[in-house]
């Protein structure tokens, strides 16, 4: 996708060779043309596969997230990074080890909107080791729902996410593929 590309190259920077910050417009910022391209791209990619909901962590799965539900024409549910007094129903659960931030978190759904019944596409802004897709999963097995797809807005080849999950048995689709972050350098996976 050109206009991601092109924002990651203008004002991506690189952090510790193995993470990309994107502040100004994915993480902390949130660019919201670039938002519905992303959602657009990712509707039509998945589409007739008989999703009936999209699938996010917050936060910052939100935004790309939301938009893919709105060109699917289906609802969003963003599942939890911890319990609140606020969520008063059966919950499912799962430790997730988060890779930018190195501790773990509870993964966190109501049975109330996760059912058997559900086919559902999961969106991410980042897939680096794959823990935070493989909680997901875990999730999903619990109430017995479907996952038909992974969208990814970028992905870091050099990081084993991507082989994880298609080991799995799923389809991920990437917006933007990295293959390297050497020399505080992003490198495309189609450059090389
Ligand atoms: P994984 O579970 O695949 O290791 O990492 C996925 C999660 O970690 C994403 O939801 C994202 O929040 C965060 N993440 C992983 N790598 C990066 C990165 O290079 N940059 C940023 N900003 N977040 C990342």
């Amino acid at each position: 996708m050109e206009l991601l590309h092109k924002l990651i190259l203008e004002s991506g920077t690189v952090l510790e060779e193995k993470v990309l910050r994107v502040d100004s417009f994915l993480n902390h910022g949130v660019d919201p043309n670039l938002m519905m391209e992303i959602g657009k791209e990712f509707a039509e990619y998945f589409a007739n596969r008989g999703i009936n909901k999209v699938i996010t962590i917050e936060s910052s799965g939100i935004a790309p997230a939301v938009m893919t539900a709105y060109h699917l024409g289906v609802p969003l549910l963003v599942f939890k990074k911890q319990t609140s007094r606020t969520l008063k129903d059966s919950l499912i659960q799962t430790t997730v080890h988060s890779f930018t931030k190195d501790v773990d978190y509870q993964l966190t759904v109501s049975r109330k909107y996760l059912t058997s019944q559900d086919n559902v596409l999961f969106i991410d802004d980042f897939l680096a080791t794959g823990e935070a897709a493989l909680g997901v999963v875990r999730v999903l097995e619990q109430v017995g729902a479907k996952m038909s797809g992974v969208g990814i807005v970028v992905e870091k080849t050099f990081q084993p996410g991507h082989e994880i999950l298609k080991q799995h048995g799923y389809d991920v689709y990437s917006l933007a593929r990295i293959q390297s972050l050497a020399n505080n350098r992003v490198t495309f996976a189609s450059d090389v």
